[in-house]
């Protein structure tokens, strides 16, 4: 554990994502004292996979637990555009030795419950009874010295700083922020992971695979050392309703929602479990540039949900946690210290939104002549080395 000169803090964490467990972790390791209420009876994620660029492994490796995400996941050889038919490559990113070469983390897919359970670990070995699960927080109170977390059925508790890491449905932003809905992006999303050992020779890729074509698009990598492949289809629906993430979907949906695509697609949905099919609805918020009171502030999905089609949501709150603990090594008052943390991610966390929400555009053009020729005036590999996989949370200026 290290030292902090500024104060020791009390400081709640609602909600036990990806998020709220990297920022607890960055707290306990400063000696702060930490606790994370999940509302979920039990921890776990869904099933599905996760990329976790060089920025977030930058935290990772900060926690120490780098190594360990690496060993359980998987490194790609590539991060390729690929036409949605014959699968030609529209555009590449080297993700292997040379990738960790540049940016002294590797690029690493990762089943979301494994990475959960790294990061439960890792809080849990600062803290044993960091979390509390079971624990659904309703909202908080501020006063001049500080702020109460109220729960549904369970006593409040007073901190100096609460960190609402809710994600997109978050209760504690509709507080800080006021009522607004989240908006239906017109995409739905289809998730699945089969056995690599069931799927054919020429469907065992070890590139991250992004297929584009009219209307939407897959992407597909390998998870777990390369025993299963992920699959997640974006599909423009022009109306849906309400979703939820765990109830599955039929099989043929899936499958005439990808009629036509390369074979490769058509192997793993052949392949896919027919009661594991899952669809859900993908919604998005305009970036905002305020995220605090004086004694509470959003991260991750409650701050800034991010479409997936940069595979960065979680990079950003995984980025933002470990720019919050340093903020508050720095600033002695918590406002100055919310102000200097939100000051240093609002532009960042808004670029990866926008750029995010404007590559459905891209990714789904509905002409291919115009999809090839958009792709060619673009350098992928030049823009996400350069900007996005080289940001170093640990150790960028904290203006
Ligand atoms: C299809 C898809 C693919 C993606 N792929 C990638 C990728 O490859 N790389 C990447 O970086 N990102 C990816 N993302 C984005 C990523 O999943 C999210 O950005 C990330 O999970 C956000 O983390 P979070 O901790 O902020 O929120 P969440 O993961 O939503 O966690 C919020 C937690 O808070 C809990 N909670 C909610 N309300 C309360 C309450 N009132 N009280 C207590 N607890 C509460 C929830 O139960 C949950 O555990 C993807 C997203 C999708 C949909």
């Amino acid at each position: 554990m290290s030292e902090i000169s500024t104060p020791r803090r009390r400081i709640l964490v609602a909600g036990g994502g990806l998020g709220g467990l990297t920022v607890a972790a960055c707290l306990l390791k400063r000696g702060h004292d930490v606790r994370v209420f999940e509302q979920a009876p039990q921890l776990g994620e869904v099933g599905a996979g996760i990329q976790v660029s060089a920025n977030a492994g930058r935290v990772m490796a900060h926690i120490g637990v780098a190594d360990r995400v690496a060993e359980i996941g998987f490194l790609p050889d590539q991060y390729r555009f690929r036409t949605f038919d014959d699968g030609s490559v529209l555009q590449a990113i080297e993700l292997g030795a040379r990738y960790r070469e540049t940016h002294g983390q590797p690029y690493v897919t990762i089943h979301r419950a494994d990475l959960h359970t790294v990061l439960v670990d890792a809080v849990r070995g600062l803290r044993a009874d960091a979390i509390e699960t079971g624990a659904r927080v309703t909202r908080f109170e501020e006063d001049e010295t500080g702020v109460t977390l109220h729960f549904d059925g369970r006593a409040s508790e007073r901190a100096d700083l609460v960190i609402a890491a809710d994600g997109i449905k978050s209760v504690l932003r509709e507080q800080i922020l006021g009522h607004a809905q989240a908006d239906y992006t017109g995409d739905a999303v289809w998730r699945v992971i089969v056995p690599m050992e069931d799927l054919p020779p020429m469907a065992r890729e070890t590139c991250t695979d992004i297929w584009v074509g009219p209307g939407r698009h897959a992407v597909t990598y390998p998870l777990r050392r390369g025993t299963l492949m992920n699959f997640v289809g974006a599909v423009e629906y022009p109306t849906l309703e309400a979703e939820s993430w765990t109830t599955p979907r039929p099989w043929e949906e899936m499958r005439d929602d990808f009629l036509g695509w390369n074979p490769m697609i058509a192997a793993i949905i052949e392949a896919a479990p027919r009661g594991e099919c899952y669809r859900w609805v993908l919604k998005n918020r305009t970036p905002v540039r305020n995220w605090s009171t004086r004694f509470a502030t959003l991260m991750g999905d409650a701050a800034h949900p991010t479409l997936p089609y940069m595979a960065q949501g979680a990079a950003m709150a995984i980025e933002d946690a470990l720019v919050l603990a340093r903020a508050l090594d720095i600033d002695a008052e918590i406002p100055a210290a919310l102000d200097r943390y939100q000051r240093n991610r609002v532009d960042r966390t808004a670029r990866v939104v926008t750029e995010s929400t404007e590559n459905r555009k891209l990714f789904h053009m509905p002409s291919m002549e115009d999809l090839r020729a958009s792709f060619a005036r673009r350098n992928m590999s030049g823009e996400r080395n350069g900007w996005l996989f080289s940001y170093d949370p640990a150790t960028v200026p904290l203006e």
